[in-house]
C-alpha cells in the first residue's frame, strides 16, 4: 500500500499490505528466528533504509515493547483478509528504532504506523519490519517450542494482506492477491453487525427452533428446546433441567420447518417449530458456555448466544 491508501467494501476494511516495497528477507517458519511462526521480515527497496510502513487497517495500539521497538496492534472492527475471512486482526510489528506508539493510540488505515529498523534482535538481519498477524481478537502472545513468540490463529501473510499498490521485490513465492482478485460476497445481517454481545445488548432470535417438549402441566405454557439451551431431551423428560431452561411460549409463533406460518398455534413437543421476532435485552452473559440470559414474560432463560443477533 502507499501512504493514505484505504480500501473499504461493504463497510468492511480490506487488510492491506503495510509496505510500499516488499523485499522479504526471512519468511514464515524461517530457520533463523521464525521457526514455527508465521512471520515475515520485510525490508524496502534499498537495504539499510528505514522506510515507513502504514496501517493495514484502522487499529489501536494495545501494547508496546520499547526495548525491541515492538508494538501489538488490533483492528477496531472486523476486517477482510485476503483469504476471504472476516475477523479481527491482532498483529505485531517490531524493530522500529523511533517507536513512539502509545497504548490506546488509534491509527487510521493508510496512516504511518512506524518505520523499518533494527532495534532489538535484528542486528544480524539488518533493517526490516518483523510482522505477524492473528486473524482473531485473541491477544495471547506465547513462546513456542523453538523459543519464538507467536499468536494463536496466526496465518501466513499471503492469506492476510491484499497487495494493492505494493511493489513485490522478493515475495518468497507467496500467493499474493489484490482486492480485485478477491470479490466480496454479500454479507448477512449477522456478519455486518458487531456480534460481541454485552449486558444490555438488544437482541433478536435468529432461526427456526424445534419445540422438543412441552412442560407439564400444559397450562405452565413453557417448552424445552435442546438446540437453544444445550440440554438433552432426556434431561427435559426427567425434569433434570433448571427452571431457566424452560422457555415461555407466549412470544413464540408456530411455523412449519421452513418458517412459513401455520394455522393452528397449538405447540406439540417433538413436531412443532417456532420463531420469535421480539427484541430482548441481555441481562447477563456467561463467556464459558457462550450463553446469554434474557427475560421473557418475567421468566429468566439462558440460551446460546449464537442463536441471538444484535440489533
Ligand atoms: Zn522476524
Amino acid at each position: 500500500m502507499i501512504k493514505g491508501q484505504t480500501s473499504i467494501r461493504n463497510n468492511i476494511e480490506d487488510f492491506l499490505c503495510p509496505f510500499t516495497d516488499m523485499y522479504i528477507s526471512q519468511g514464515s517458519n524461517g530457520k533463523y528466528s521464525h521457526r514455527g511462526i508465521m512471520a515475515n521480515d520485510v525490508r524496502g527497496k534499498v537495504a539499510g533504509v528505514k522506510y515507513p510502513y502504514y496501517a493495514p487497517c484502522t487499529c489501536k495500539c494495545l501494547k508496546t515493547y520499547p526495548e525491541t521497538g515492538q508494538v501489538m496492534w488490533q483492528s477496531i472492527n472486523k476486517v477482510r483478509f485476503s483469504n476471504g475471512r472476516i475477523d479481527y486482526a491482532t498483529f505485531m510489528t517490531a524493530h522500529d528504532n523511533a517507536m513512539n506508539a502509545k497504548v490506546g493510540q488509534l491509527v487510521k488505515q493508510g496512516q504511518q504506523l512506524g518505520n523499518m529498523g533494527n532495534k532489538g534482535f535484528s542486528n544480524m538481519t539488518g533493517v526490516h519490519c518483523h510482522i505477524e498477524v492473528s486473524q482473531s481478537s485473541d491477544t495471547t502472545w506465547k513462546l513456542n517450542k523453538y523459543g519464538n513468540y507467536m499468536f494463536n490463529n496466526e496465518y501466513d501473510l499471503d492469506s492476510c494482506y491484499f497487495v494493492d499498490n505494493t511493489n513485490i521485490i522478493k515475495g518468497m513465492g507467496g500467493n499474493w492477491k489484490t482486492t480485485n482478485e478477491t470479490p466480496i460476497k454479500e454479507l448477512s445481517r449477522k456478519e455486518i453487525i458487531d456480534q460481541i454481545l454485552h449486558i444490555r445488548s438488544k437482541v433478536k432470535f435468529d432461526g427456526i427452533f424445534k419445540v422438543d417438549i412441552i412442560k407439564s402441566p400444559v397450562s405452565s405454557n413453557m417448552f424445552g428446546c435442546c438446540e437453544l439451551t444445550g440440554c438433552s431431551i432426556d434431561s427435559y423428560r426427567k425434569e433434570k433441567v433448571q427452571d431457566y431452561h424452560w422457555i415461555p411460549t407466549y412470544d413464540f409463533t408456530e411455523v412449519d420447518k421452513n418458517g412459513a406460518a401455520t394455522k393452528d398455534q397449538k405447540l406439540t413437543g417433538g413436531s412443532s417449530y417456532v420463531i420469535n421476532k421480539n427484541i430482548y435485552e441481555i441481562i447477563d452473559i456467561d463467556v464459558k458456555t457462550n450463553s446469554a440470559k434474557l427475560k421473557i414474560n418475567n421468566h429468566d432463560i439462558w440460551v446460546y448466544s449464537t442463536f441471538l443477533y444484535e440489533v
